[in-house]
């Protein structure tokens, strides 16, 4: 495994960083002994970045990783998240100081843990920008002087939004999903920069675009406009064709940006915590990876809506049309 700096944290987290948000079922049932097998495998590999949030599963995925990582804490560098706790746009979310200190509470306690090392608001773009920097910020602050986390972050989509959060705040880290992979590099313009200029630690997310990049191809929920699957079913059977896994060149592709600190990919199964190591290691076959940019290039950087309009990438269009 390789390892690299998580920005001003100093911390070393490997290249490939384990997304629990399958052992949640966010992708459908996960077996809870496999997933069991799972984290232990990764951690035996050298996966040291968990990364898990109370929205995942409702609270099922903290509950799992939780149990799993007993007796092996101090092994891994654990992150998880505060803010999002269901799917409805009213009801779903609360970055209030109130409630984000109490989610932390919770969070330790399904964890079986007294703190954690990374502490994240998820999914900013679904609450309000001046509540995030004036409200939400500073409690995140007050819990890490509390010693419940070392380091303190923001996740969400919209990469602009990101940015200008990261730069009027003093966060840690910056996690984004979907926004450099095979199909978007959007995140590699608008925030690697600040990576040199803030130091900030960049965590980049869904290096399978939420299973879009694999055989099995997208869930029915992925935002994704429709047309954008299509492509890249057809990116698959070109790889097929060629005696190689899409999953596979995702992987490589994504884990070969050393502006990123760790690609974090959603495992609950052996097999692919096996695989996805193996990748690390990996550099893309060129011809390949033309071939598979060329075929993606009608819907490459496409972008979708999500959270509050005004908090939008400009260019973002309806989900799933
Ligand atoms: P992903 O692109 O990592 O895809 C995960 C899916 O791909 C799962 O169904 C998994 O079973 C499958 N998979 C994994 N390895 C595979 C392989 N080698 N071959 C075939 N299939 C494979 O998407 P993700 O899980 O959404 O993202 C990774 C992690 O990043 C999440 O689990 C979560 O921890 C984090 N994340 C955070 C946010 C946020 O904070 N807003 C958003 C998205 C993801």
């Amino acid at each position: 495994m390789r390892y690299r700096r998580l920005g001003k944290t100093g911390i070393q987290v490997s290249a490939v960083g384990y997304g629990a948000s399958p052992l949640g079922n966010e992708f459908g049932p996960a077996d809870v002994e496999e997933g069991t097998r799972a984290v232990h495998c990764a951690i035996d590999h050298g996966i040291n970045f968990f990364d898990v949030s109370p929205y995942y599963g409702r609270t099922l995925a903290e509950e799992r990783l939780g149990q799993a990582l007993q007796g092996k804490r101090d092994r891994v560098v654990l992150a998880t998240k505060v803010g999002r706790y269901g799917a409805d746009l009213e009801t779903g979310f609360d970055f209030s100081a109130q409630r984000v200190k109490r989610s932390i509470d919770e969070s330790l306690g399904r964890l079986r843990t007294d703190s954690v090392d990374l502490l994240q608001a998820h999914d900013i773009e679904f609450g309000d920008k001046q509540q995030i920097l004036h409200e939400t910020l500073p409690a995140l602050e007050e819990i890490r002087q509390a010693g419940k986390t070392r380091f303190i972050g923001v996740t969400g989509y919209p990469l602009r939004l990101l940015r200008e959060v990261a730069e009027t705040s003093c966060v840690d880290t910056i996690l984004t999903y979907c926004r450099y992979n095979l199909l978007d590099t959007a995140m590699d313009q608008v925030l690697a920069p600040l990576v040199d200029s803030l130091r900030v630690g960049l965590i980049n997310a869904s290096p399978l675009h939420m299973r879009m990049l694999t055989e099995k191809g997208p869930p029915d929920w992925h935002p994704a406009p429709k047309r954008v699957g299509e492509y890249a079913r057809r990116a698959a059977e070109a790889c097929r064709a060629r005696g190689v896994d899409i999953a596979e060149l995702a992987m490589q592709f994504a884990v070969a940006r050393p502006k990123v600190s760790t690609t974090l990919v959603g495992m609950s199964k052996v097999r692919h915590v096996e695989q996805n190591i193996r990748m690390v290691s990996k550099t893309p076959d060129p011809a390949l990876l033309a071939e598979v940019q060329a075929i993606l290039s009608p819907v490459a950087n496409v972008c979708w809506k999500s959270g509050r309009a005004e908090n939008d990438d400009a260019e973002a269009e309806d989900k799933q049309s």
